[in-house]
């Protein structure tokens, strides 16, 4: 039985002082009686801005190495993290302050890779790396690839709330498709199409491959453009190349597609055009009510070959127990890992993921120091979980969910974050999937506490509510919340928040130049840890 969540009604702005609000109150409270109790505990300690700093400076530095999953600077790191528990003197659950994650670590022999497409009008050979990557589905095949035919399944999606299937009369058994990525537009007759400009699930890669593997595709290749992808080519370069992992199969689950990849636009263009086809025109069709999925009469011949290993990595658990309800839990994520040393871009190859994630995971530090010093008791426990292999797919939040160290029917709420903010107070914040849950009535009288406006999602269009970890926790029916930080920040222009995430996604996000920067403040990671 899921402990009820009743919505927590508006409070008096007047605490403005207190911090670490939610955690307190979602620690405390399970109904409206329990108001009065939940607003004294959420009288915590405030956090320490230098303390986020120090941390994030410390994890994001060269000698973490990318914190990598699977390589030293990943056990590295989970040490680090495993020994402020300790020095915070929180719980470790059952005695460890680990949680090891099994992995299969698939390496992709780049002399091996092999993709063209022959058509009635012409042939194109395209380039590995630069205008597509390709990797076996299945980590534990050696060998993947063969002659087939090309299918164009525009979104590749069978969605019956929308009454939409791209396969519908169509059997592409043993094919390859080639799919859009994001998911069909809203049309001016249809505005809420799809969630109208927001992604669905329909939209993230995940399902367009987990769909190919349930349709019995030999191969899936998403279309990469950058806009509706929401990161540049190199983002799919950078994070398909180099080893990737994935957790052990469960006999129960879906074999995946023998092989997944990506191309860029102009290698979907030109391959359909080797029979003909104008992928515009496809696309537009694709758009459409009613497509279905185009059998193109072209032959794709692909293969890769690659190498496996079982390999560990670590979420790293702990807990400040409750006092009345120590056995229902709150838990707080932030993926710790990122992508270690991969492919050198402008001299520098170690990936260092500072904003991503050493910035949230320095704050989930923090906030856990704040809690554990506090001599407010808890009504129920809080776990937190630095969480691993998040850049491998929310790997170690999956595995949590799997084989959650407390059940999940005794875990009342999720919450996650992931990148701090780096660049000073706001007025706003973004609190994901608060209108998904009964937990946006908890979240809201606390922003307005806190003088924050509840901004929406930023760029829902994007999908970030299935791109971190409390996605896991979410699909297991766990309410939950990433809170991530505002875009209208104090004393700059208007729009100033906006560009700098823009540019961040240009020229930072997965690349090696994500590094610590003396020109962060924590200030504004302070008042998100306040939330
Ligand atoms: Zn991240």
């Amino acid at each position: 039985v899921r402990p009820s969540i009743k919505p927590y009604p508006e409070i008096s702005v007047r605490r403005l002082n207190s911090f670490l609000g939610l955690i307190a109150i979602l620690a405390a409270c399970s109904s409206e009686s329990d108001i009065e109790t939940s607003r004294s505990e959420s009288e915590l300690p405030e956090l320490s801005a230098q303390g986020i700093a120090d941390h994030m400076r410390i994890l994001a530095s060269d000698d973490f190495f990318g914190r990598g999953p699977g390589h030293l600077g990943g056990d590295l790191a989970s040490a680090y993290i495993a020994e402020q528990f300790s020095e915070y003197g929180l719980e470790a659950p059952g005695g460890s302050y680990f949680q090891t994650v099994p992995m299969v670590g698939m390496t992709t022999d780049p002399t091996t890779v092999k993709l063209s497409f022959t058509g009635p009008e012409g042939a194109i050979t395209p380039t590995y790396l630069d205008e597509f990557v390709l990797n076996a589905g299945d980590p534990l095949a050696a060998r993947v690839g063969g002659d087939a035919e090309l299918v164009f399944a525009g979104y590749g999606a069978i969605a019956p709330e929308n009454e939409w299937n791209d396969f519908q009369g169509i059997d592409v058994q043993g094919k390859y498709l080639l799919i859009l990525v994001n998911d069909p537009p809203a049309s001016p007759s249809e505005p809420d199409l799809f969630g109208g400009v927001a992604m669905t699930y329909y939209g993230r890669w995940t399902y367009k491959y987990e769909e190919a593997a349930r349709q019995g595709a030999l191969g899936a290749i998403i279309v990469h453009e950058t806009e509706p992808a929401g990161y540049p080519w190199s983002v799919v370069r950078g994070g398909w190349s180099g080893e990737q992992f994935a957790l052990p199969l469960n006999p129960t689950d879906t074999r995946p597609a023998g092989m997944v990849g990506w191309v860029s636009e102009s290698v979907a263009q030109r391959a359909l055009a080797t029979a003909g086809y104008d992928y515009e025109e496809l696309k537009n069709r694709a758009a459409t009510r009613g497509f279905t999925a185009v059998e193109t009469g072209i032959t794709v011949s692909a293969s890769v070959e690659s190498t496996s290993r079982d390999v560990e990595t670590r979420n790293v658990v702990a807990v400040r127990r409750g006092s009345t309800r120590p056995d229902e839990y709150l838990t707080v994520t932030s993926h710790y890992d990122h992508f270690g040393v991969g492919e050198s871009i402008a001299g520098d190859s170690i990936y260092n993921g500072a904003y991503d994630n050493a910035s949230g995971t320095a704050l989930l530090l923090e906030v856990a120091h704040a809690i554990s010093g506090s001599q407010t008791p808890l009504g129920r426990s809080v776990l937190f979980i630095a969480t691993a292999a998040e850049e491998q797919g929310l790997l170690g939040a999956e595995r949590y969910v799997r084989s959650p160290i407390y059940p999940l029917s005794q875990t009342v709420a999720e919450i996650n974050l992931d990148g701090a903010n780096l660049w000073g107070l706001t007025d706003d914040i973004i609190v994901h999937g608060e209108e998904r849950s009964e937990l946006g009535n908890y979240v809201r009288p606390r922003a307005t506490q806190l003088g924050l406006t509840l901004r929406p999602d930023a760029e829902p269009e994007k999908g970030f509510f299935f791109r971190s970890d409390h996605f896991p926790f979410a699909k297991a029916g766990v309410p939950s919340l990433w809170i991530e930080h505002g875009r209208d920040y104090r004393g700059q222009p208007a729009g100033w928040g906006a560009q700098l995430q823009a540019d961040y996604t240009a020229n930072r996000y997965h690349a090696p130049s994500d590094e610590f920067s003396a020109e962060f403040t924590f200030d504004g990671a302070v008042q998100q840890g306040a939330l």
